[in-house]
C-alpha cells in the first residue's frame, strides 16, 4: 500500500538541489523518467551518455528505492576520488531515484511537457485478466504519461511477455497522442546508446538475457497537441 507515501504537492516543490547537488543552480528539471526502475541498471547506464540531462527513476519497493539511492551516492563518491583516472561524463551527478507509485499523482512530480523520454522496462506482467487494470500501460495513465511527455517525446517499452507486448502496444497504438515508431528510424535519429541500454542495462533484462527469453521492444512518439 501507498497510503504512507509523501507526494509533492506540485512538481515545482521536487526538490532538485537535494537530488542533484551539483544542478541546484541550473534551473534543470528532470527529463528522463524511469518508470519501475528497480535496482537502477537504466539509470547508471544513462548517467554518463547524457551528463547535462536530470534522469529520475521512480520505484514502489522501500528497500528497492534505498539500494538505488545508495548505489548513486557510492558512485558519486567514487567519481571524486583522486584514484579514479576517467571519470565518466557528469559523475552520477545527473541521476537519482524516488520512491512512489507512478500510477498515482504523476502529475504531482511532473509539470505538463517536462518529460522528453519515458522508461517503462520490464514491467510487472499481471498476467490475470482481472489484474490487468493493474497494468502500468492503461487508457488512463496514458492520458497521464501524454500530459508529462512533451510533444516529440518518446516512451520506451520493453518485456519478455508477449501478452504484455501486445497489451501495451494496443493501447498506445489507440491512444491519439502516441504513434509507434521503428526502432531503426530511432536508431537513424541518433538514439542507438538508449537502445542498447534499454535492452541489456537492466536488472531483469540480464535476468531473461541469462534464460535465453525473448525481448519484445516498442517504442512511441508524443504526436503534438491537436
Ligand atoms: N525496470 C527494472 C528492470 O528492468 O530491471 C525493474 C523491472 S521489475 C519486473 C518491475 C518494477 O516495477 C519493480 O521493481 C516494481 O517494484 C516496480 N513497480 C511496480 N509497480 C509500480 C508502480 N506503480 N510505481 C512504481 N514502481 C512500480
Amino acid at each position: 500500500s501507498d497510503h504512507m507515501l509523501q507526494y509533492p504537492a506540485q512538481p515545482s516543490d521536487f526538490d532538485v538541489a537535494s537530488h542533484y547537488p551539483a544542478f541546484k543552480d541550473s534551473g534543470k528539471r528532470p527529463e528522463f523518467a524511469d518508470i519501475g526502475c528497480g535496482f537502477g541498471g537504466l539509470l547508471i547506464a544513462l548517467a554518463p551518455l547524457f551528463p547535462d540531462t536530470l534522469i529520475l527513476g521512480m520505484e514502489i519497493r522501500v528497500q528497492v528505492t534505498q539500494f538505488v539511492e545508495d548505489r548513486i551516492a557510492a558512485l558519486r563518491i567514487k567519481q571524486k576520488s583522486e584514484d579514479v583516472k576517467d571519470p565518466v561524463p557528469g559523475k552520477y551527478e545527473n541521476v537519482s531515484v524516488i520512491r512512489g507509485n507512478a500510477m498515482k499523482f504523476l502529475p504531482n512530480f511532473f509539470e505538463k511537457h517536462q518529460l522528453s523520454k519515458i522508461f517503462f522496462l520490464f514491467p510487472d506482467p499481471h498476467f490475470k485478466a482481472r489484474k490487468h487494470k493493474a497494468r502500468i500501460i492503461s487508457p488512463t495513465l496514458l492520458a497521464e504519461y501524454a500530459y508529462v511527455l512533451r510533444p516529440g517525446g518518446i516512451i520506451y517499452t520493453i518485456t519478455d511477455v508477449k501478452d504484455l507486448h501486445e497489451w501495451m502496444v494496443k493501447h498506445l497504438e489507440e491512444f491519439p497522442l502516441f504513434e509507434s515508431v521503428d526502432e531503426d528510424v530511432l536508431l537513424r535519429e541518433g538514439h542507438g546508446g538508449i537502445l542498447e541500454a534499454v535492452k541489456t542495462s537492466t536488472e531483469e533484462g540480464k535476468k531473461v538475457a541469462r534464460n535465453e527469453g525473448s525481448k519484445y521492444l516498442a517504442c512511441f512518439r508524443r504526436l503534438p497537441d491537436p
